[in-house]
């Protein structure tokens, strides 16, 4: 597990909510918890989250899962807040990290009596990540993001569910949003907002429950849950460059605390027109729905074929 020692409360610190013994200090919030309490806030702060974003609470929500700690404390939350949830795995079979992934998902889902279901990437676009990884490394994250966005719309429409979360927190909204800021990158900040309703009866809307927590916070939760997520890196991960973004708030959170919380929520204060156009196309060889001819999996999958030729 991941350390937090920096946020471990002065000895004496009392909770803020009952006054026993404090252990966390969260300084952005200018407010120690003791474990009870801690989970009351956290939980709190999703439902928050589900008020503000307007979700049906009997929606059934499929849960993307990967077997990290963001994934396993959001469908830990959902189903411990009552909703009716079911995690999906897509199995991106890179190898030993692909293996030790599942058995996170199939542990956390067998020891709380969980529903999931487990897809392989290959048997869906005929490629695992390995493969694609031979023949594109260039932004490779973001390739891999984009396939694994559209399979999961696909997989939740094909299994009926109309919501999708997904265990982005705080910080990675918070470094994406400065990503796209300085990449001038319009489109992609309308995208980030933490729910996006459903633009097509095929692509699902999707939720972000942890949005409002930082990755410390869901720490001590998986400490406290005892949640035996994957702490381990994917080993494709090396030249992604948000981790420069994370560091940069990271370095200004530690100078100002809230410095992250105040910069997303300015954003999401901001009047958001969320009704999306409707994707006007079925894919010309799949019958995805898509904006253009042919869905991104079909280009992508129509691109390698010509550079093997
Ligand atoms: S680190 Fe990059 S390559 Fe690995 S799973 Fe995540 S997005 Fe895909
Ligand atoms: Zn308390
Ligand atoms: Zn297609």
């Amino acid at each position: 597990m991941e350390n937090r020692s920096k946020y471990l409360p002065n000895k004496g610190d009392k909770c803020a909510r009952c006054r026993k013994e404090a252990s966390i200090c969260l300084p952005a919030h200018r407010a120690n918890f003791c474990p009870g309490c801690f989970v009351h806030y956290f939980e709190n702060a999703v439902e928050r989250g589900i008020k503000k974003m307007r979700l049906n609470r009997q929606d059934p929500l499929m849960i993307a899962v990967s077997g990290g700690k963001d994934s396993l404390a959001t469908w830990q939350v959902l189903n411990d807040l009552g909703l009716d949830t079911k995690g999906l795995f897509i199995n991106l079979q890179i190898d030993e990290f692909s293996q030790k992934s599942r058995e996170a998902v199939q542990k956390f889902a067998e020891d709380r009596g969980l529903d999931w279901s487990e897809y392989d990437l290959k048997t869906e676009i005929g490629y695992t990540i390995p493969e694609l990884h031979q023949q594109r490394q260039k932004k490779f994250c973001s390739l891999c993001g984009r396939i694994k966005r559209q399979l999961i719309n696909r997989l939740a429409a094909r299994e009926n569910f109309q919501t999708v979360a997904t265990g982005h927190n705080l910080d990675d909204e918070a470094s994406r949003l400065l990503g796209n800021l300085i990449d001038d990158r319009q489109d992609f900040v309308e995208k980030q907002y933490p729910f996006l309703p459903s633009p097509h009866p095929r692509i699902p809307a999707k939720f972000k429950p942890l949005y409002r927590l930082e990755k410390k916070e869901i720490l001590y939760y998986c400490e406290l849950k005892n949640i035996q997520y994957l702490n381990q890196k994917c080993p494709f991960s090396k030249g992604a460059t948000s981790k420069y973004f994370n560091q940069t708030l990271e370095f200004l959170e530690d100078k100002m605390p809230g410095t992250k919380r105040d910069f997303l929520y300015s954003y999401l204060k901001k009047d958001k027109n969320l009704v999306y156009e409707e994707p006007f196309n079925n894919c010309r060889e799949c019958g995805e729905p898509t904006y253009v001819e042919l869905c991104g999996i079909c280009r992508l999958k129509n691109s390698l074929s010509r550079d093997n030729i």
